[in-house]
This record gives C-alpha cells, structure tokens and sequence, in this order.
C-alpha cells in the first residue's frame, strides 16, 4: 500500500491534541520609548492612550510614552475560548487591581517614561528597613506594587514576582499583594506556591470570592478536583460570574467521573484510573511516565514544579469528557488524557503517546502556557519519535505549488481544523522542528522556548534565535526536508 499513498500524507496512528488557547499569540508589537517591547493582541489607540491585550489581561498606556506600534496584518488569527483550556490558562481574570495595572503605575514615581525607577525603590526601601514605621512600609508596598504592574503590564512575570516579594517582606499579610502575586504563580503552573499565599490572605477576608475564585484553580491544577469544586462553589455564593460557572461545569464534569476511578502516585505523577482499567497497566504507565519524564527533562532542561495529572479513560468517556475532535486520540489540558480501552499492558504506541503529552506538559509549563500551537506538536512529535522522511515529499512539493503551510495561522487552537487540515498542519509542524534541532540544534530550541517564556511574539523569538521571520523558516524546512530525505 506503500506507493498508492505515496503523494498524500500519511499520519499513522493517533493525532494527539495539545488542547490550548495558547496566551502568546500575539500580532501586534508595541515600542516604548523607553526600549522596553511589548508583544499584544488587538492594539487600539484611543483619546491618548494606547490599549492592547496580553496573557495577564488588557492594558493601556498614554501614547505619550509609546514610540511606535507594528502591526502584523496577517492577524487571521481567532483566539476564541474553547471549553477545554488547560489548567494554567483558565480564562479566569485577574484579581481586581490587575485589570487596570499601567495607569496606576504610571501615576507613580516608581515608574518613570516607560521604565522602572531602580534608585527611587532602593531608597525607599533602605528608609523603611532603617525606620520600620507604617507609613515607610506603605511607601515600598505602593511602589514595589507599581513596579510589578508595569512588568505585568510588558510581560516580564518573572520580575513582576521579585517586586512582590520585596511588599510582602514590608507587610507580609498585604491582601492585594498576595492575591496578585497568586494570580501570576497561578499563570505559571506554580500551583502550590499560589495556594499558599492564598491560605495566608483568607484569615483577614474570609468571605473573599477573589480567594475562593484563585484558590479553585489552584486546587483544580493540583488535580484535587473536589477541592476545587467546593472553592468554586463557595465562590459562587459570595459572588457569581461567568468565568467561575464555566470552571465549576468542568471541574463537576471531571469529579463526576473521578469518583469512582482509582489512583496510582510517584514522584512527578498523579495517576486516575477506570476501575474497568487493568491496575498493571497503570503501574506500567507510571514506570513509563516516569522515564520519559527523565529524558524530556534532560532534553528540554527543564523541571515542572508540580506533579502532573495523567487520566486513563475508556474511549467513550474520553470523548465524553474531553468533548475533543473525533480525530484526537489522546489529550493534554492541564492533564494527560489518554484512553486505553482494551488495553491490559504497555504497547509502543501507548508509550508513545504518552511521551507526547508529557512533552506538551513540559512545554507548555516551561513558555507559561506561551508556546503557539505549531510548536507544541512540532516539538510533542518529535520528542514522540516521529520523523519526517514519510511526509518529505508530498511536504516539499506542496511548497513547489504554492500551497504553503503558514505557521502564524496555526499559532492558536486546534480544535476546530478537519482531520485533513490537522494531519496536514502536524506534518508542517514536525518538519520545522525536526529542521531546527538537526541544523540549529536543541539548545537554539530551548532558546526559543525561553523567550517565548519571558513574553516574546513567537517570530521575534524565531528572528532572535534564528534569524528567521516565518517565510525563511519555511524555506529552511523545505531545504532540510530536500537534502535529507529526497
Ligand atoms: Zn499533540
């Protein structure tokens, strides 16, 4: 059958879906005069201020600062919520303060024409570490809060969280700090540390639906579903909104299913399980988990801070709970969902579904939920095994008629494509990766990754690393698919 499918693209197997509306999908960049770059969506200027949204939220800034904006006009972009975003990517928002951040870090001498005043936080916090009063405390608390504002606001997080933790040394019990520092481990899979600031504020506000609303998601990425159930809920009835109603649906939908599964724990994994499910093959699954989580940690050097969550289905209540595409086999949302019906032990296959999930776990935690969709099945394929020889020809003379693949338009959800489309897109996808590593190398991908992690638009990180804007990357993979498979 080798030579009549010879021309088509033949995807053996499962399509396994990274199921995600990536948070860094961005078309629009904006200079500050400053220096600083911001990557945004949906960039308007209005009444002299400019506004534009990130992962954290929407912002605006007086155009005075701004020193120009580019936009990318290929912005077919959708980035439409699906039911099935995963766990760090909630679309739940920000803690009230962070909805409207830059204008009141503007309206502060911390921060000065579109950068942070170093000199002025210093002082002040040396003021306040010589003479503890309130009042000094109070001065480093708003400054320190200004700071981390504009960083959120640029989308620098890292910084974002060293300015919060200066506050709360200054006053440890500041309830706005400790939600907003929690929303932003929140955003980075850093679910135990943010439920830890969050029992710190609740003693002084218990009836916050702020904490309950961020304590639900933590608890709901730490896989204790029926602890996120009551959060939300209690959320709920202090003050009900759309966003928590949508995550206590999923969550009831999972802890349904979930209370009659059985669990397996190691030291990276929290494993779920149909009682109809083999208890062996569970085992087996963990001991897989665990070396591959070995191998794609070396790989990708990179650690996940939290276990992760791997759901062993029958295939009906997969697509039942999952409410995925017909063609998905398996699924990663902030959990590894698998279906293994009819399975009583370890397969290759399983196996390597598995190590392609588990890569979109790893990913997907280390860019904070930034990598675009291309780029986590690109990288999930590769890591799986696959390679491109099969698809060389048919990709290379796709390219040859003009039928090209365009990255950007791939940056978002996959969900909705048909199974042509989809096949078609991981082929692209698994060749450009497969391109980068073996002309570039894995340290250039890592690169990559870790600039998408700190904020960048995925073509300026491909344009940093690589000196690549998306139409030579495609001619690159092409010349690499040529030479080395045809
Ligand atoms: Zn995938």
């Amino acid at each position: 059958m080798r030579s009549a499918a010879a021309h088509s693209l033949r995807f053996v197997a499962v399509l396994c879906l990274f199921s995600a509306v990536p948070a860094g999908v961005f078309a629009d960049t904006i200079y500050l005069k400053s220096g600083r770059k911001i990557s945004a969506t949906h960039v308007t200027q209005e009444n002299g201020q400019v506004s534009y949204e990130t992962p954290a939220g929407r912002f605006s800034f007086p155009a005075s600062i701004v020193d120009r904006v580019t936009h990318d006009d290929s912005s077919s972009i959708s980035t439409a919520g699906t039911s099935l975003d995963r766990a760090a990517n909630l679309p739940i928002a920000p803690p009230s303060a962070l909805a409207t951040p830059s204008s009141d870090a503007l309206a502060s001498p911390a921060v000065r024409d579109g950068s942070i005043n170093m000199d002025l936080l210093s002082k002040l916090e040396s003021e306040a570490s010589a003479n503890p009063t309130p009042t000094a405390a109070a001065r480093v608390v708003a400054a320190e809060s200004a700071a981390a504002h504009f960083e959120i606001s640029v989308g620098d997080f890292e910084q974002a969280l060293a300015h919060y933790d200066v506050g709360l040394r200054f006053d440890p019990e500041n309830e706005q700090l400790l939600l907003e520092d929690a929303y932003l481990h929140l955003k980075r899979s850093e679910y135990t540390a943010a439920l830890n600031l969050l029992d710190r504020a609740r003693p002084s506000d218990p009836d916050s639906a702020e904490i309950a609303k961020l304590s639900g998601w933590a608890y709901y990425g730490l896989n204790r579903t029926s602890d996120a159930v009551t959060q939300w809920k209690r959320a709920m009835e202090l003050k009900p909104d759309e966003e928590t109603r949508h995550a206590l649906e999923k969550a009831e939908r999972d802890a349904q299913v979930e209370i009659e599964y059985h669990e397996g724990e190691t030291i990276h994994f929290r494993l779920k399980y149909n009682g109809g499910a083999a208890p062996e093959l569970a085992e087996e699954v963990l001991k897989t988990l665990e070396t591959e989580f070995n191998e794609i940690s070396a790989t990708l050097n990179y650690d996940p801070p939290e276990p992760i969550g791997v759901i062993l289905y029958t295939n009906q209540t997969f697509m039942d709970i999952t409410r995925a595409p017909s063609w998905s086999g398996a699924l990663y949302d902030g959990r590894i969902r698998v279906p293994v019906e009819g399975l009583t032990s370890m397969t290759d296959e399983l196996a390597r579904v598995l190590k392609h999930e588990l890569t979109h776990s790893f990913v997907s935690q280390k860019t904070g939920g930034r990598c675009p969709v291309w780029l986590q099945e690109g990288i999930a394929q590769y890591m799986e095994g696959k390679r491109s020889r099969i698809n060389a020809e048919s990709l290379t003379a796709a390219y040859e008629n003009h039928m090209e693949f365009s990255p950007l338009s791939y940056e978002t959800s996959w969900l909705n494509l048909p199974k042509d489309a989809a096949s078609n897109a991981y082929a692209w996808s698994l060749a450009i990766v497969e391109m980068i590593v073996t002309v570039n190398g894995m340290d250039d991908l890592e690169r990559i990754l870790e600039r998408l992690s700190a904020g960048s638009s995925t073509e300026d990180a491909l344009r940093a690393v690589l000196h690549e804007d998306y139409s030579e990357l495609m001619l690159s993979t092409v010349q690499f698919l040529r030479k080395a498979y045809l």
